[in-house]
């Protein structure tokens, strides 16, 4: 191996994740992580040994990698996993092509176009369904014929260590006469992933569920941030507005497809029957761990959430496959939620809502406080890695801390 890897790393050799980093004397460019390093892509092309303009190794995106196809940045990644482990390959001795993670910062690997969130969980689309509306009726008619989502805002998507703060708006005090204007009372969260397409398509046409990976590049981890209270008073009729769209975290570095493709399982049964046009074939889940954290300002970190990826009801091929079917068209670079992620057990819950149960059921914190929502000061912490066979796969994290309002 050129480069240790340690065990257990996330950015192990079968992994090859690709994002967007500086350092104090390189300017934003492409790379992909190794163990604790960071592999510079524009310095290993100045070896002359990729064929395509590798001008696109050297942008602040990685659109424009993406956008030279499936065949191209397939190979690069198996070209890298071949020469990192050959000792005598290309890159053998030459430390000036690695980067230490904790020396580089790190940047939105894609410019995002546009976002959809999905509503994906069964049992989180279940449990909002008992909190909010009737607990008899928890699911809405459409639930189990639609992978229900909503057109999100793509402006504010920041990745993961830019601290936020605390956002202000409209909410509706149980028994006032009118509404107030206040900083959010009750801050959430919501462990997403997101899928980011890696080809175009035009106006008009559609992608089949056996298509779909075709336009999948890869996958982040996402925090979908949302205030309770603004959501409560203003998502009736049309949905979520500005309770969604103050901020929302990715992780930085994007699995591919290629890579998470080990760690594919079976869906759950979808009953009733989906209509044709959602039906798919074969395996379209992914096994993937995910946990969730919280860290109080001068305190230790208390996970409370420990979820899975391969409980979503709808897959991702269902998902792009119902956005495109009426014609919407797609662009590289766009990012789809998959909806909170929440399994059966309520330790695995993916928002504070359903952990403290609408406030009704507080978290302890290690410091002796308690949490129903998130408090000024906290930091939040997704991390997921999928692992098979003694092979990881990891996301590394998406972490962000909460400011005071302004
Ligand atoms: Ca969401």
């Amino acid at each position: 191996m050129i480069i240790d890897i340690p065990k257990n790393s996330d950015f192990s050799i079968y992994n090859i994740p690709f994002g967007i980093f500086s350092t104090k004397d390189r300017s934003p460019r492409a790379g992909v992580a190794v163990g604790e390093h960071i592999l510079d892509l524009a310095a290993v092309a100045e070896l002359d040994v990729f064929n395509f303009n590798t001008a696109v190794l050297e942008k602040d995106t990685l659109n424009d990698f993406i956008s030279l196809g499936k065949e191209i940045t397939s190979k690069v990644r198996s070209d890298i996993q071949h020469w990192l482990q050959d000792d005598s390959s290309i890159l053998a001795d030459k430390p000036e092509l690695f980067v230490a993670q904790a020396a580089a910062q790190m940047h939105m690997p894609v410019f995002i176009g546009d976002y959809t969130d999905f509503y994906s969980s069964i049992e989180h689309a279940t449990n909002v369904g008992k909190m909010f509306r009737d607990p008899e009726n928890a699911l809405l008619p459409n639930w189990k014929h639609i992978p229900v989502g909503y057109h999100g805002r793509a402006s504010s998507i920041i990745v993961s260590g830019e601290a936020i703060h605390r956002p202000k708006g409209q909410v509706m005090p149980p028994d006032a006469p009118a509404p107030v204007f206040r900083p959010t009372a009750r801050l959430d969260f919501e462990l997403e992933m997101g899928f980011i397409t890696g080809k175009n398509t035009k106006l008009g046409e559609s992608v089949s569920t056996e298509k779909a990976e075709d336009y999948i590049f890869g996958m982040v981890l996402l925090n979908d941030w949302s205030a309770r209270d603004i959501q409560k008073w203003e998502y009736v009729p049309l949905g979520p507005f500005l309770a969604k769209n103050f901020a929302s975290h990715i992780s930085p570095w994007i699995v591919t497809l290629e890579a998470l493709e080990p760690f594919k399982v079976s869906g759950p049964d979808q009953d009733p029957k989906v209509l044709p046009y959602l039906e798919y074939k074969g395996e379209k889940n992914y096994d993937i761990n995910l946990k969730v954290g919280i860290t109080p300002e001068n305190s230790e970190e208390v996970i409370i959430c420990n979820s899975n990826f391969k409980y979503m009801y709808w897959n991702m091929a269902q998902q792009l496959a119902h956005h495109t079917v009426n014609g919407c068209n797609i662009n590289i670079g766009d990012m789809y939620g998959s909806g909170t992620i929440s399994g059966k057990d309520e330790k695995s819950y993916g928002s504070m809502l359903e952990l403290a149960w609408m406030g009704t059921k507080p978290l302890k914190m290690k410091d002796g406080t308690e949490r129903k929502f998130i408090n000024d000061g906290d930091t939040v912490t997704m991390k997921g890695y999928a692992e098979k066979n003694g092979k990881r796969v990891g996301f590394g994290e998406v972490s962000a801390k909460i400011l005071p309002a302004r």
